[in-house]
């Protein structure tokens, strides 16, 4: 297995949602706090980074080339290299005190996030949301207080999702013809003192790759038999998500955040809030899903907005 490494020298408040792009070969990651989409392409090109001016959940490509963003006021497209956005829905315009977290595409194309309360009280108020390629939007669960951790297996049959607080990942049987998910059923419990599960990528043998917030690594674990199979270390606490990039996907990217450390801790921790990177990680991913948009006649949206 490669080295860890970090990216760049950039330190995100709540670094989250780390996206390959194979057709540019860079890494895009998001800071849900401070509303930053960065993106990353190695050499002399650097990082780029476009502020939405208001927290962000998740970002997914479109296979037009823009991204669909999951952001506080709703579900939008974005222009990343024009800083522009156009507003698609909004299904919790009447819930002002939740936000968008974790989101992904699914392998058919439509766009996948999860929301939840952004007090402080952890209560169950969020829900499960599909943007459809027609661009209506549907409800697929309720009652969720931290949904996170969105992946779906290579054969397309199932989907496993996170509910953070209940430390456990949760498989559904999924019909990637409509979308419909159901028999729900718990196949990993993350153990006391290792933190809680937060995003989640899978790799090229169907194993799960889980973050895990205040419990200093990432894991894999078989679905099937609810084991971890490996784990690695990180030197930060709170390890938010991860996904595979490069060519032949087989670099780790890993999220990491400082939101909420001390003083003293951040003494610890000084790379808190860094993307980093493990380099021929000895596994190799699944490409990222893409929003299907081409039913939404990119070209003829108009009203777009800059940021
Ligand atoms: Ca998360």
């Amino acid at each position: 297995m490669g080295t860890l490494e970090v990216v760049t020298d950039q330190k995100s408040v709540c670094g989250e949602g780390p996206v390959w792009d194979r057709q540019t070969n860079s890494i895009y990651w998001i800071d849900i706090v401070t509303g930053d989409i960065h993106r990353y392409q190695g050499g002399a090109r650097d990082l780029v980074t476009l502020n939405v001016g208001q927290k962000i959940g998740a970002i997914a490509q479109c296979r037009s080339g823009h991204l669909v963003a999951a952001i506080k006021t709703g579900l939008s497209f974005i222009d990343f290299d024009n800083k522009s956005h156009w507003p698609i829905n909004d299904p919790e315009a009447d819930i002002p005190g939740n936000r968008f977290n974790d989101g992904k595409c699914d392998p058919s194309g439509r766009f996948w996030a999860g929301t939840m309360d952004d007090g402080h009280g952890l209560k169950a108020m969020g829900s499960l949301y599909t943007l459809e390629r027609d661009l209506m939007v549907k409800k697929k669960q309720t009652g969720l207080t931290i949904p996170n951790g969105l992946v779906w297996d290579a054969d397309k049959k199932t989907f496993y999702h996170i509910d953070t607080p209940t430390r456990k990942v949760m498989a559904f049987d999924y019909d990637d013809h409509n979308g419909e998910i159901s028999n729900p059923r718990e196949i990993i419990s993350i153990p006391q003192g290792e933190g809680a599960p937060d995003g989640m990528a899978i790799d090229d043998e169907g194993m799960l790759w889980i973050a895990h917030w205040d419990g200093w690594k990432v894991s894999r674990w078989c679905p099937d038999t609810g084991s971890q199979l490996d784990g690695i270390s990180l030197p930060v606490a709170r390890v938010t998500s991860c996904t595979f990039g490069k060519k032949d996907l087989g670099d780790l990217y890993i999220t990491t955040a400082k939101v909420g450390l001390s003083d003293e801790e951040l003494l610890k921790q000084p790379l808190a809030g860094s993307l980093f990177v493990i380099k021929d990680s000895g596994y190799k991913g699944l490409p990222a899903n893409t929003f299907d948009n081409r039913g939404a006649a990119m070209e003829l949206l108009t009203g777009w907005r800059s940021f």
